[in-house]
């Protein structure tokens, strides 16, 4: 069987120096593909050169919904030209809008999704 692991997060500090075996034991048990998510746009640099170094590793381009309060035109405007412009992202995320863990902010998070 052939699998896809459609969220991960290679780059976190726990796992750099690993990144090699981590790579041999997703391929051991049959991953063939995998979506790394974006948190912030300060990572998409990292993310995207982990996804020249693991051909198997495409990504999704956003802003985590917990992190709404540092959504700018220009994270906008960052996400749709590395959408449009790198064929290894597939996706966007994360991103959405997440009361569950939110609780404060509710107005200020939909008030900035829909200026
Ligand atoms: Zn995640």
């Amino acid at each position: 069987m052939q699998l896809i692991d459609t969220h991960v997060h290679l780059n976190f500090a726990d796992f750099q120096l690993d990144l090699d075996a981590i790579a041999q034991s997703w391929r051991d048990v049959g991953v063939v593909q995998l979506v790394h998510s974006c948190v912030t746009p300060p990572e998409f640099t990292q993310i995207q050169a982990l996804s020249r170094r693991f051909a198997e590793l495409y990504f999704a381009v956003g802003l985590h919904p917990l992190d709404v309060d540092q959504w700018t035109d220009a994270t906008a405007a960052e996400i749709s030209a590395l959408a449009q412009s790198d064929p290894k992202v597939v996706a966007i995320g994360e991103t959405g809008l997440d009361f569950s863990r939110l609780k404060i902010k509710r107005n200020n998070k939909l008030r900035l999704r829909l200026s």
